[in-house]
């Protein structure tokens, strides 16, 4: 499931070729995601500008002229594939055309959303699990959305902020670990993050949130910014190596410290422990004993 370095690689891939341009041409290929399309969504998106490109959380908000926002989901299998302009040695699928008539053969079937920019660029939406969701909704006062309402801050851009963190956890009785992956707490945090972050910062993830001190929770707020950032930095060097001319955009390889590492020697310096994982809230938590406290 894309978590959130994975979601804004997505909107950073996108951005250069969606942000200013207007769409030419919209497609859906079936009536819904998770929850059915809006109402004529290929009709509301053609002709559109797309002023900016934001991300909320896991959410990535394409602004439109006129006044409203298409809210993008990827939920557990979604993605973007770019095909540049110029890419028209390809196939025709249905009035879409693909880059390759490979590509226009494998995305028959879970290519849902198609949209052609005026400079002819061509992105599909791929989403064979279909947790996805799209919604266009009106952008002033988009933040009060029942999506939105009731998020916590985002942990990058200002970057978290430990008297922030330390504000947010106060008073907390539930382990840090879950503390963490409630979205009214930091918005957009996941299971693997959190396992990170709290290793880099040497918290043991049972730890009751309330009562970690400030200055450990200051370095646990530098942790999350930076596991994101350097998760972002690694799809980002993806992006530029694999862009062309596939051009999927958000699935990378990452190298985990400890998510998904049971068994092996813990990789903080100098410590002899080994990761552990334990079950939290019906969620793997991956952690080493002997330096996380
Ligand atoms: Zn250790």
């Amino acid at each position: 499931m894309p978590e959130l370095p994975e979601v804004e690689t997505v909107r950073r891939g996108l951005q250069p070729v969606l942000e200013g341009r207007r769409i030419a041409k919209a497609v859906t290929r079936r009536a819904d995601l998770r929850v059915p399309f809006p109402p004529k969504l290929a009709e509301r998106l053609t002709g559109r500008r797309v002023l900016a490109l934001r991300r909320r959380a896991k959410y990535i908000l394409m602004d439109l002229d006129g006044g409203e926002t298409l809210i993008v989901h990827l939920g557990m299998s979604g993605r973007f594939t770019v095909y540049p302009k110029g890419s028209n040695e390809g196939a025709m699928l249905g009035d879409f055309h693909y880059a390759t008539p490979e590509a226009a053969a494998g995305a028959a079937k879970h290519d849902h959303v198609l949209l052609e920019t005026d400079e002819g660029v061509r992105i599909a939406f791929n989403d064979h699990r279909r947790f996805g969701l799209m919604l266009l909704e009106p952008t002033e006062g988009l933040e009060q959305h029942k999506l939105f309402a009731g998020l916590g801050p985002e942990p990058l851009d200002p970057p978290l902020q430990g008297k922030v963190l330390t504000g947010l956890l106060a008073g907390k009785a539930t382990p840090i670990k879950a503390a963490l992956l409630d979205q009214r707490v930091v918005a957009g945090l996941g299971n693997i993050y959190v396992s990170e972050a709290l290793h880099a910062s040497h918290i043991n993830p049972k730890r009751m949130a309330g009562s970690i001190s400030p200055p450990r929770v200051t370095a646990l707020a530098h942790a999350v910014t930076s596991v994101l950032e350097k998760a972002i930095a690694a799809g980002g060097s993806t992006l530029r190596d694999h862009a062309q001319p596939s051009g999927e955009l958000g699935y990378f390889q990452h190298h985990f410290r400890v998510y998904d590492r049971e068994g092996t020697p813990c990789p903080t310096r100098g410590c002899k422990g080994t990761i552990k994982r334990i079950v939290q809230a019906g969620r793997s938590t991956f952690y080493c004993p002997v330096c996380q406290r």
